[in-house]
């Protein structure tokens, strides 16, 4: 299966040979043969007009005799390398350079047919029978006083032809193997460039498809298929950075939950085996009820970053008044805030401000920010809660005058789990999930959310919402 690729590659080149090779070897030979007995039969057919222009019409118009003639064809003859006759319209040989003049002997060509050229000025043949292997026969019409009085015909053996073909074709056939030899180069190219990364990539795949997504590879390449191993890499790499993840919060949320089982746990043995005197089980009750609520509250947590993640895009959006919400939320965490004499200072841009939200989701948010600002906030604190509008958007922050994040912390602080150290001492029922629930939401919306802080001196979470389109809703 994996070799599928190569050798339908070599089976192409090797039709591509094979056809090269019949095509060579048919059309080539016939074609470069026809081109050599033109090229004689016309070089021929130059020296035939000559002499019947010549010799022959001197001949037939006494002003010659025949053995001057006959001398002078015959040298012409062997330095044409041929024979050359003077036929009659019947077929009688008045002159031929390779017999002696014999008027006595007269030969005659049986069928001689001068039209047998059928228009064209040669033949390839044995000449009506005379010759006993091929020849190309030249006519040239020896014409005096306006008739065809005889015809001067050269005849040059096919057998000198086909050396020089044969010479030509073995030129050929060297030119074939060389170019097929050539282009064994475009085979190294596509082992090189195509055949051997894709093998990389095929491995890679097969080694993700068996879960190892830490395999990497390399291709050398800034082509396509450069990129596409690229593209695999990274893919195989986030792949395994979000593996990681998964078993980091599966860890983090094993231990979130241990942590207040065991605390549950030990409370109860030790009040069931008497170690805790019943009059003090009160107490420890309320630290177990308050356990309990830690847990619910990691539950419901992960719930919500849960349905967030697996609903992504899925906001159920309308246009709700942001400032009644801010109230409301506020109004929630009166309690708190009497116990803690913190006070909500509420700074919102007009009596009713639209926006365009999830009104649910949007709630969680400010309930989480404003539960993190009241747990990081100092007795007899403010908060403060403001609105603005700008760019056609809406900008809510939360500020608070509490511990604030240290600088280190605060690119960390939406991570799933993430509670800072300075945190902890003010924070025992944090589960370092409400920032990132807050972020999926905002991101959720297409929307932003930052965070100014200073170890210290507070923190000031703002987010952004878009207004509503028609206010009137
Ligand atoms: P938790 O539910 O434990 O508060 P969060 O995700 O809401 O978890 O917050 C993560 C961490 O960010 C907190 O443990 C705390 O260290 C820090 N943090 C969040 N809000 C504030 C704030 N207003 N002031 C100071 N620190 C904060």
């Amino acid at each position: 299966m994996k070799k599928t690729l190569y050798l339908k590659f070599i089976l192409a080149y090797f039709i591509f040979g094979v056809f090269s090779f019949i095509i060579v070897t048919t059309f080539v030979p016939s074609m470069t043969r026809e081109l050599l007995v033109r090229d004689k039969a016309e070089h021929l057919y130059v020296e035939a007009s000559r002499i019947s222009d010549t010799y022959a019409t001197g001949l037939y118009a006494s002003e010659t005799d025949l053995e001057t003639v006959k001398e002078q064809l015959d040298s012409l003859a062997v330095y044409l390398d041929s024979t050359i006759r003077i036929i009659n319209p019947s077929g009688r040989l008045v002159l031929d350079t390779d017999r002696p003049l014999n008027v006595e002997d007269e030969v005659t060509i049986e069928n001689f047919d001068p039209t047998a050229t059928s228009g064209s000025y040669y033949m390839v043949n044995d000449f009506f029978g005379n010759f006993d292997q091929e020849m190309i026969s030249v006519f040239s019409p020896i014409t005096y006083r306006y008739m065809v009085k005889g015809y001067v015909v050269i005849h040059c053996s096919m057998a000198e032809i086909q050396v020089s073909c044969n010479s030509m074709l073995n030129i050929s056939y060297i030119t074939l193997v060389i170019l097929l030899l050539l282009s064994l180069i475009i085979l190294i190219f596509f082992t090189e460039m195509v055949y051997i990364p894709l093998r990389k990539i095929t491995y890679a795949t097969e080694q993700y498809a068996a879960g190892n997504m830490h395999y990497e590879f390399q291709v050398e390449s800034d082509d396509e298929i450069g990129y596409l191993a690229a593209c695999l890499n990274y893919m195989a790499s986030q792949i395994a950075g979000a593996e990681d993840d998964q078993k980091k919060f599966v860890a983090n949320v094993s231990h979130d939950f241990r942590s207040p089982l065991t605390s549950i746990r030990g409370y109860l043995e030790a009040m069931i085996d008497g170690t805790i005197p019943p009059e003090m089980h009160d107490k420890y009750l309320n630290i177990v009820l308050s356990e309990t609520e830690r847990l619910t509250k990691l539950t419901n947590s992960l719930l919500s970053l849960n349905n967030l993640n697996t609903r992504g895009m899925l906001l159920d959006r309308t246009n709700f008044d942001i400032n009644s919400v801010l109230r409301a939320t506020a109004v929630s965490f009166e309690g708190t805030c009497r116990r803690k004499t913190i006070v909500i200072e509420m700074v919102l841009t007009g009596d009713e401000l639209y926006v365009y939200a999830d009104v649910e989701k949007i709630q969680q948010v400010l309930y989480n920010l404003l539960d993190n600002a009241i747990k990081f906030s100092h007795h007899d604190s403010v908060i403060k809660v403001e609105t603005s509008v700008k760019n056609n958007k809406l900008f809510v922050s939360v500020k608070d005058s509490g511990i604030g994040i240290p600088k280190e912390d605060l690119k960390m602080i939406w991570n799933r789990f993430y509670k800072s150290d300075l945190s902890r001492g003010k924070d025992k029922k944090g589960t370092g999930l409400g920032l990132s629930i807050v972020k999926e939401i905002i991101n959720c919306h297409g929307e932003n959310i930052n965070v100014i802080s200073t170890e210290g001196a507070g923190s000031e979470f703002i987010f952004s919402l878009p207004l509503s389109e028609d206010e009137e809703d």
